[in-house]
């Protein structure tokens, strides 16, 4: 294992081994072979760092001011830009996702670092009236504290940004527990927080092989908030744990996001906004854009161009920059596309493309799938598959169109395609998710809220008010007159 990449546990701002030492491997979807050997952290682990990060926040960090952040985040979004070659390869290596996408990820994580610096040092309270002119009251906002960000594994830094640049913004530190099927460059960004000048025990990072961590970490006691992105199932267990402690939480869950497609629309470029929203990254993104519900008239031709399209994706290796799929990251998550596309024979889907693995590459790929002759009963038309499976069926009028869309317990993302303005418009106030596109799938800004309805999540990541998921409001009531009051009446 000469070749194979090591990283420990970063707490404090050092990389420190596992208290017991212990460690685990992790492997190349691509490659199947042993990659890197990573700190095998235990709940032990997770009070060090819930300790190192509460240290921060009563010494160095917890009084800086709002420009200091400023300046700290511009250069860490510096640095992590120049870094993201590397990063991008290390999450390539992890989860065999496209290094052509992971590059493109990782050179944007900095815009959000640096949209984060813009707003740390605009975090205002308010002077507000009292009906008592004795009294000036003001309001303070301040960092919420300690948080837990617990983050999955089909991209695990830009999700991770999603929570910590906010945070810092607000003055908050952090305890991140990154999946273990792709913690090692979780690792190697937190080790740059110490290049860019932020005081020790900022960002702090627990990885391991048992979930016992993860479960240890939200609900623990010296945490004062909770952000978590991942499967609804695990979710549910963090606000749970969360709950013991009334700590606030951020979700942001799976989806079933739905693609409405009428006549009048422009077929291929909803073809090609279809075959991105389900195919671009294996379909393993929460906003995955799995369900196809488009009108009859178009439905046959529609399915056509995207089977066509589907026939022709370049699966392969991640790195090669000629590859448009990858493997499936991880074989908990094969096995379970594979039990997908079973379900979906047995209740008597049509294939209309795919369907299987793909025997000639061997390794973890499942050829994209177009699935047909299914309905709003369907399995794969009611889970998350978080892979290259779309389930398409058709619609007769609008109004029908909407209730297909909204009959999930999911509401994370959906787009709408037409050329009709009016319609565009009426049917995206009508779907209910939290991010829709009109002519357009997949695209996300560090200025948008993204977060979902239902059991897509609590909360919105990104965009201004993401900032106050990460403060308390503090009132402050000054007496103005300097008497001495009746102890006896309120006010
Ligand atoms: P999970 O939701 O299980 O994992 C997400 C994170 O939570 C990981 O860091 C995981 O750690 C951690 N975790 C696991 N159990 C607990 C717990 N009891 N308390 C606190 N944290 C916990 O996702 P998986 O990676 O296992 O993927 C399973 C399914 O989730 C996928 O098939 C997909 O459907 C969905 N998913 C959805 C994502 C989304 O963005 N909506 C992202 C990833 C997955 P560890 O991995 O070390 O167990």
């Amino acid at each position: 294992m000469a070749d194979v990449e090591r990283f420990k546990l970063v707490i404090g701002g050092k990389p420190v081994a596992a208290v017991s030492g212990a460690t685990f491997e992790s492997q190349n979807p691509y490659t199947g072979e042993t990659w890197a050997v990573l700190a095998d952290g235990s709940p032990t682990d997770v009070d060090a760092a819930v300790a190192a990060a509460r240290s921060a926040l009563d010494g160095e960090w917890g009084r800086t001011t709002g420009f200091v952040r400023a300046q700290l985040l511009r250069r860490i979004g510096d640095l992590i830009a120049a870094d993201a070659e590397r990063l991008a390869r290390l999450e390539v290596s992890d989860s065999g996702k496209l290094y052509r996408e992971m590059i493109g990820q990782l050179t944007s994580i900095g815009s959000w670092f640096h949209y984060y610096a813009g707003l740390a040092d605009k975090i205002e309270g308010r002077q507000i009236p009292s009906p008592n002119p004795n009294y000036l009251v003001y309001t303070r906002k301040e960092p919420i504290g300690v948080v837990a960000a617990i983050t999955p594994w089909n991209s695990p830094l830009l999700l991770l940004t999603w929570k910590l640049a906010p945070a810092l913004a607000a003055g908050c530190t952090m305890v991140v527990k990154p999946s273990e099927h792709a913690a090692a460059s979780t690792v190697a960004l937190a080790l740059l927080f110490d290049d860019a000048g932020f005081p020790p025990g900022v960002v702090n990072v627990v990885t391991g092989s048992s979930p016992e961590i993860g479960a240890a970490l939200a609900g623990h006691p010296g945490v004062d908030k909770v952000a978590f992105t991942g499967a609804t199932a695990t979710g549910r267990h963090v606000a749970h744990a969360a709950a013991e402690n009334l700590n606030p939480v951020t979700l942001e869950l799976g989806g079933k996001s739905p693609q409405i497609v009428f006549g009048d629309a422009d077929l291929a470029a909803a073809a090609s906004g279809v075959i991105s929203g389900i195919f671009a990254a294996t379909g393993q993104t929460c906003m995955a854009g799995s369900r196809l519900i488009v009108h009859d008239s178009v439905h046959d031709e529609l399915v056509r161009l995207v089977a066509e399209r589907a026939a022709t994706i370049r699966l392969g290796d991640p790195m090669d920059p000629d590859t448009e799929m990858g493997p499936v990251a991880n074989a908990p998550q094969y096995a379970k596309v594979l039990h997908y596309l079973k379900v979906a024979r047995d209740e008597g889907a049509t294939v209309a493309y795919g369907g299987a693995v793909d025997e000639d590459l061997g390794g973890l790929f499942v050829k994209p799938t177009v699935l047909t002759g299914v309905g709003p009963e369907s399995t794969v038309v009611r889970e998350e598959v978080f892979g290259p499976v779309l389930a398409a069926y058709p619609f007769h009028d609008e109004d029908e169109a909407v209730a297909l869309a909204n009959d999930t317990p999911f509401g994370l993302a959906g787009a709408v395609w037409t050329k009709d303005v009016h319609r565009a418009h009426r049917v995206a106030a009508k779907v209910r998710a939290g991010t829709v596109w009109i002519n357009a799938y997949r695209v996300a800004a560090p200025s948008v809220p993204f977060g979902g309805y239902g059991l897509s999540g609590i909360g919105r990541e990104n965009g201004v008010d993401a900032v106050e998921a990460y403060t308390e409001t503090k009132a402050i009531w000054v007496e103005l007159t300097g008497s001495t009051r009746d102890p006896f009446t309120l006010g």
